[in-house]
C-alpha cells in the first residue's frame, strides 16, 4: 500500500464559475485558473500521482501548454485514473476544503459521486470536510479556497494488502 498527499489553493474572483470536485455551486465569484481551477480535484489528483510515483499534476498537465485552457478538471482526473489503474486501486479518499464561503455541505454527496465515477470507485469510500479558517489568512479573508487530500492505493497485485483490507 502506498499513501499520497495532495494540497492546492487557487484565488476567487468575479466572473468565473465556482467548480469544487466537479460540480458547480452558485457563487457570487469563482476560482481563478488555467483549467477550471477545481481547487479540490486538483488536490486530488496531486494525491494519487504522489501515492503512485508520478510525480505531480504540474509535470503532466503544465499551465504553459493550451491544451489543458479552461480543461473540466474531472477530464484530468480521469488522464490521473488511467496512469494509475493498471497497477494501483484507490482504499480510500479523505479530502478537506478550506473555503470562508460558500458552504460546502449540501454539495458534498455530489461531489463524492463525481469524483468516484471518474475514478471508477465506490462513492463510500471518498470522504469530503469542509472547514473555514475562521477569516484567518487569505483564504479566511475569502481571497481564495485551498483544498487537501490524503489517498491510499493498494497495488493490484499485493495479495497481503488485499487480505489486510479485507
Ligand atoms: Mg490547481
Amino acid at each position: 500500500m502506498r499513501i499520497g498527499m495532495g494540497y492546492d489553493i487557487h484565488c476567487l474572483v468575479a466572473g468565473r464559475r465556482l467548480v469544487l470536485g466537479g460540480v458547480e455551486i452558485p457563487y457570487e465569484r469563482g476560482l481563478l485558473g488555467h483549467s477550471d481551477a477545481d481547487v479540490l480535484t486538483h488536490a486530488l489528483c496531486d494525491a494519487l500521482l504522489g501515492a503512485a510515483g508520478l510525480g505531480d499534476i504540474g509535470l503532466h498537465f503544465p499551465d504553459t501548454d493550451a491544451t489543458w485552457a479552461g480543461i473540466d478538471s474531472l477530464e484530468l482526473l480521469r488522464r490521473v485514473n488511467e496512469m494509475i489503474r493498471s497497477d494501483w486501486s484507490v482504499g480510500n479518499i479523505d479530502a478537506t476544503v478550506m473555503a470562508e464561503a460558500p458552504k460546502i455541505g449540501p454539495y458534498r454527496d455530489s461531489m463524492c459521486s463525481r469524483l468516484a465515477v471518474n475514478l471508477e470507485m465506490n462513492p463510500d469510500h471518498i470522504n469530503i470536510k469542509a472547514t473555514t479558517m475562521e477569516r484567518l489568512g487569505p483564504v479566511g479573508r475569502g481571497e481564495g479556497i485551498a483544498a487537501q487530500c490524503v489517498v491510499l492505493l493498494r497495488k493490484r497485485d499485493d495479495q497481503s494488502a488485499t487480505h489486510i483490507a479485507g
